[in-house]
């Protein structure tokens, strides 16, 4: 029998996500995650699909190392070791692919020194995506690593979107521009949006919506990125759980000058108690909604905020497509927060876009439709899974179908 399952490894600085897929079917054998790596209370949870099984372990995990052979010593215990010959593959997310991979890779030894060479532009995710990767590796030096990154699919993005208007030789000095992150969520979405239509993604221009505690817009023309929300790093665009978003670069210039605080303390500001969190206190949607519901007028301000943002690149990826099929809504809030969602599109039949209060109440985790069924652009809740499309991707690189 040939080898067809997948292992994909999201490894954080101090947490590890898995998954474990079978690619004759696209089923989940298993699944976990370890967090707070380095620390005394390091955690482990496990889940076997099969046997709906979940193990939780406590105890201090020291590194990357650890804490993938305490995962590969979870898989073994329900016959699913990493040495089993029927895994084909283990595939990475990678955060940063720069304007190099456009496509998911085969790692080798060149790969790695350019995602080691990204790291200036992605200070936070692909040292950790690298230590993941090496870790894997050692483990099982004979097996195909693959990387997929969540830039690759923006970098179909034409110039005029992906530049930023300053210096070019400076930006080029230092690869500013715009790369965009979600990618692989955006690709699965577009492609499930288009399925979901009947039709193929060539013959689509959808909007998505990815709204999680980051948060992502993209515009898809035929399958296509050609424009998307987050840039240079994950902090523009939307207004998310705890990042700004877009603002007016000279915020920054304003409070290191005259607020007297360092660069650092600006990029937590920005990156961590600002967006949601920042106006209201809370970055969860169900907190904020209840609060709303209540008549807290903080809670409406941050809701109000985060919907006219949402409203503004809706319209602006309107224009950039020119026609556009669907909307999708995507992630955490996208998924379950039909005030949103209602809210989002609200004011805007002129645009063809309209949401059923009846359909969008429904909950469900198949992807749907939420407008009226004469509906001139079709409004859509597709659920992502980021893992089913790294494993994908990374299956059909192998070569094993
Ligand atoms: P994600 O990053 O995609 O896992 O999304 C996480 C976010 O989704 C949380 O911070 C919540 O704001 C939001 N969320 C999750 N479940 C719900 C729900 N049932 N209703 C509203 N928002 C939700």
């Amino acid at each position: 029998m040939s080898a067809s399952r997948v292992l994909v490894l999201n490894s954080g600085s101090s947490s590890v996500k898995y998954q474990l897929l079978d690619m004759r079917d696209s089923s989940r054998l298993a699944m976990g995650l370890v967090e707070r790596i380095g620390e005394q209370s390091s955690r482990i949870r496990h889940t076997h699909v099969g046997n709906d099984d979940t193990r939780e372990w406590n105890g201090p995990i020291a590194d990357h190392d650890a804490a993938l052979k305490a995962v590969s010593e979870e898989l073994a215990k329900d016959g699913l070791g990493l040495d089993s010959p029927e895994l084909a593959a283990i595939g990475h997310r990678v955060v940063h692919g720069g304007k190099t991979f456009t496509q998911p890779t085969v790692i080798d030894e060149t790969v790695l020194a350019e995602i080691e060479r990204l790291i200036p532009v992605a200070p936070l995710h692909n040292p950790a995506n690298l230590t993941g990767i090496r870790t894997a590796q050692a483990l099982r030096p004979d097996l195909p690593q693959v990387a997929v990154f969540d830039t690759a699919f923006h970098t179909t993005m034409p110039e005029s979107a992906a530049r930023y208007a300053i210096d070019v030789r400076t930006a080029d000095e230092h690869r500013v521009r715009r790369y965009g992150f979600h990618g692989t969520s955006h690709a699965y979405v577009s492609r499930a949006t288009a399925k979901l239509l009947g039709k193929a993604p060539e013959d689509v221009n959808v909007i998505v919506l990815h709204l999680g505690n980051g948060a992502s817009a993209s515009a898809v023309r035929g399958g296509r990125c050609v424009d998307t929300s987050m840039g240079l790093t994950p902090l523009e665009g939307l207004v998310m759980g705890t990042r700004s978003g877009d603002m007016d670069p000279a915020v920054i210039f304003h409070l290191a000058r005259v607020g007297g605080m360092s660069i650092d303390e600006i990029d937590t500001l920005l990156n961590k108690k600002s967006g949601l969190v920042g106006l209201c206190g809370d970055n969860d949607m169900r907190e904020i909604r209840r609060r709303v519901d209540e008549g807290d007028e903080e809670a409406k301000l941050a809701f109000d905020i985060y919907i006219h943002r949402l409203k503004k690149y809706i319209g602006a990826y309107y224009a950039v497509l020119g026609t556009v099929d669907a909307i999708a809504f995507t992630a955490g809030v996208g998924e379950n927060a039909a005030a949103v969602r209602e809210a989002a599109v609200a004011g805007l039949e002129t645009l063809g876009l309209a949401v059923d209060g009846t359909l969008n109440a429904v909950r469900g985790d198949e992807p749907r439709l939420i407008s009226p069924a004469d509906a001139r652009v079709k409004v859509a809740v597709v659920p992502t899974d980021e893992e089913l499309e790294i494993a994908t991707q990374t299956y059909a690189l192998v070569g094993r179908y």
